[in-house]
Formats: C-alpha cells, structure tokens, sequence
C-alpha cells in the first residue's frame, strides 16, 4: 500500500530495528516504547487492522506475536507481557497498518491496568449479548 509507513518499513524504504521476519510477517522495535523490548509485530500483506486483515494473515501474525513474546520474556528478563492491538482512531490506532504490540511488563514499571467504569443496566447484559450474537 502507497504511503503507508509500516509497509514502507518491510520494503526497507525506512530503517527499523528488525527482531524477526519470514515470509509472512515482519517484527520491529517500537521507536517510542512503553518498555524497553517493546515490539510491534505486522503481517506483510497490508491490511487496515483487526476488522479487515484476512484469516490467514491474522492466524500467522498472532503465532508470531506467541513466539516473540516468549522471547522477548526471556531476552529482558520480563515479569509479564502486555499484547495490544489498537483499532481505529477512538481506539488509539494511528498507524493504519494491522500490528500487534508486545508490552515486556516489569513488576516494577508503574504502569496501572484501566478500570473498567461501565455498568450494565438490569437486563442490559443479556440484551447486548443477544445482539452481539447474532452479528457472528
Ligand atoms: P498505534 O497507536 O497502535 O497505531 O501504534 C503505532 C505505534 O507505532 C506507536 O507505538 C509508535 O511509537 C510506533 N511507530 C511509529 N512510527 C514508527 C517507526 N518508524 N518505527 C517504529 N515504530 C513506530
Ligand atoms: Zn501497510
């Protein structure tokens, strides 16, 4: 896809710090990391983000993102791993390329989970449910 800068980053038109790459997916360091380690993780086959990649990239990209997390534990000593995927702008996603982040969590980081600040309504629950269903 033209302009689009993580597609940019696989064709290697702009630099990026490599942690793994085969013929379907590509894994970089992020430039503004929550962590030291933080690596984002793409398919090569543009897609937008979660609502539009195909099966099989997205079958392929989360594989990846399994054996990177692993390694990424052991190669900085994390605690824990945070995955993020953020879609849509209201979402967080200003990269208009499907990428997964990799999180290393440290017992010591800082860093505090959102609460969740919704309640459901009597009946709400069972009624959104109900929706959600029949949309799969
Ligand atoms: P998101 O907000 O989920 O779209 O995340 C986009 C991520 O891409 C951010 O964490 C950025 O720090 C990261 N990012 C943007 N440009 C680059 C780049 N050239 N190399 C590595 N990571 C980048
Ligand atoms: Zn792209």
């Amino acid at each position: 896809m033209k302009n689009c800068l993580f597609c940019k980053i696989i064709k290697g038109e702009i630099p990026s710090t490599k942690v793994y790459e085969d013929e379907n997916i590509f894994a970089f360091l992020d430039i503004n990391p929550n962590n030291i380690g933080h690596t984002l993780v793409i398919p090569k086959k543009h897609s937008r983000n979660i609502l539009d990649i195909e099966e099989r990239d997205l079958k392929n990209v989360i594989m990846g993102v399994q054996k990177i997390s692993q390694a990424i534990k052991k190669a900085v000593s994390a605690d824990g791993i945070n995955v993020m995927n953020n879609n849509e702008p209201v979402a967080g996603q200003v990269i208009f390329h499907t990428h997964f982040h990799i999180i290393p969590r440290f017992e010591s980081d800082g860093y505090k989970h959102w609460k969740g600040k919704t309640k459901y309504a009597e009946g709400e629950a069972e009624q959104v449910a109900e929706k959600i269903r029949k949309e799969i």
